[in-house]
């Protein structure tokens, strides 16, 4: 069972805020975790102790700063295989994914290391005589962090390893569904860098609002749901803190034509499936071309029918639970409603019991067919194993059902037609953009969305520069020289 405070000013402390629990979804009776929420006094102490911290650690040379962040990376390196199990006991997600997953976030964080020593200050023309113009970055200052529970070790550490690689102090509030591999960051940390530079606070909304509306903040990274995206981008308003979020996706993928339908399908079944579907870049709208559409229905049928469910802890499971009863209990409703407005099932649809985990959160790969793009279930994210199958006779139809969501995160399509690729990189409505494979992003490229998925620097790549650092235009004047 782990056990965790927060960690402040270098040290791990319980202060008097309220405990609570967190619980394995495949044995929602076994309690994983227990944790102390922040107080507001332990808040005050981290912004102190943030404030100072970040003063030592912006005046290291940044290849000092590089070199310290990649000592932790080593540190959380050597504690992959307990993170991933705190991944998969509070998260529930299959242990193969959790592996994935803290290797994904050990890449994306060596790159950003990366970025210390990269030069992102610029030598620009004058337009004076003998003066000489730069661009030139400092580190923003205090950044707050606030995490989701879907990646609790990826979201956590594409904040850190940024904010610290670019001189900052970083204070993270990891979900109260999965704070664990937040906590064993915080622990790998441990003597490696100046006090108050990572600091780990704990609780739900309200400790979430204190930390975002506190005047001391310079930046807010947030990456959840829509919702809360709303009232965080309102409370940084007020302190005019610099803001980067990363919300929902109502993500589509295309299928038009491909010379290879299993690999199409296996890319299109993994980027919906994975983490149970509750990926923010999970495909949930197939739109299909008419001569595919049966083959596509056929093939998508037999992957889910495929799948073992069951605890992410067992090595056979590729379909974990849902994270909780409220989400299980969200994604039924979805998928009822959807039945109830015509859209036809073809697999799943209802909630399912694991043999080996009787009690747990399950929910069964469905697929629903004759999904029309007005339904609830075609434009709102379900954060569920659901794929909604819509099927067209021209690309223009395909594209406008593509992007008639509110949503733009990411998007997918499958053709070997270069003329209806230009038009899909040209047209996606959508921060990302994937041809002939799934929604999986590489470690290095620019993460984000448009539209509602987003607003601010996107994370990872070379634009997290823009949030993580501030810019300053520096004028050289020469008044001649006296030698
Ligand atoms: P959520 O918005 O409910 O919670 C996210 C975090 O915000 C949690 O740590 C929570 O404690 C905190 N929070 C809640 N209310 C707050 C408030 N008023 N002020 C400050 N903090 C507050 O989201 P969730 O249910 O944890 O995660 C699922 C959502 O996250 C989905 O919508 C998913 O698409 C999105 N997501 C987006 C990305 C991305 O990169 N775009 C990645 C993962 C998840």
């Amino acid at each position: 069972m782990y056990s965790f405070g927060s960690f402040i000013n270098g040290e791990w402390q319980m202060g008097d805020g309220e405990g609570f629990e967190t619980f394995d979804p495949s044995a929602p009776q076994t309690a994983i975790g227990r944790y102390s929420a922040t107080s507001p006094e332990l808040l005050a102490e981290a912004f102190d102790s943030a404030g100072r911290g970040q003063a030592e650690w912006a005046g290291l040379p940044s290849a000092e700063r590089g070199r310290r962040v990649n000592l932790l990376l080593e540190a959380i390196e050597a504690r992959t295989e307990a993170i991933a199990r705190a991944v998969t006991l509070e998260q529930g997600k299959p242990i193969a994914e959790s592996r994935g997953e803290t290797g994904k976030a050990l890449r994306e964080a060596q790159f950003m290391a990366g970025e210390a020593v990269r030069a992102h200050s610029a030598v620009m023309p004058a337009q004076k005589p003998d003066c000489r113009n730069l661009i030139l970055r400092r580190p923003r200052g205090i950044i707050a962090a606030i995490t989701p529970w879907n990646f609790p070790i990826l979201t956590p550490m594409r904040k850190i390893a940024p904010a610290l690689a670019h001189g900052n102090a970083i204070v993270l509030k990891p979900s109260e569904l999965t704070p664990a591999p937040a906590c064993l960051i915080a622990q790998a940390a441990e003597g490696l860098l100046p006090a108050g530079v990572l600091q780990v606070v704990q609780g739900g909304g309200q400790v979430g609002g204190e930390l975002v509306g506190d005047p001391a903040v310079d930046g807010v990274t947030f990456t959840g749901s829509v919702a809360t995206g709303r009232r965080i981008y309102s409370a940084a308003a007020r302190n005019l803190a610099e803001l980067s979020l990363e919300l929902g996706g109502k993500n589509a993928v295309i299928i038009n034509d491909t010379n290879d339908l299993e690999r199409c399908l296996d890319q299109v079944f993994g980027a919906a499936c994975q983490c149970a579907g509750q990926r923010c870049t999970a495909i949930s709208r197939v739109i299909v071309a008419d001569g595919l559409h049966d083959a596509v229905i056929d093939g998508l049928r037999a992957r889910a029918q495929a799948q073992v469910m069951g605890a992410g802890i067992e090595p056979s499971t590729t379909l974990g639970p849902l994270i909780n009863r409220a989400q299980l209990e969200r994604v039924s409703g979805f998928v009822d409603r959807a039945v109830a407005a015509g859209a036809v099932l073809v697999t799943g649809g209802a909630p399912m019991t694991a043999s080996e985990a009787p009690d747990g959160f399950f929910y069964p790969t469905t697929i629903l067919r004759d999904v029309a793009p007005s339904m609830e279930v075609a434009r709102e994210e379900v954060f569920g194993p659901v794929l909604s199958v819509m099927r067209y006779a021209n690309f223009d139809t395909a594209m406008r059902l593509l992007n008639d969501v509110d949503y733009g995160l990411t998007s997918s399509l499958f053709s070997n037609d270069s003329a209806l690729i230009q038009r899909f990189l040209d047209e996606s409505q959508n921060g990302m953009l994937h041809v002939n494979h799934g929604t999986i992003p590489d470690d290095h490229m620019p993460f984000g969305g448009i539209r509602h998925s987003g607003v601010g620097a996107y994370s990872v790549g070379p634009s997290a520069v823009n949030f993580y650092t501030t810019e300053h235009s520096a004028y050289l004047q020469s008044l001649g020289h006296s030698g």
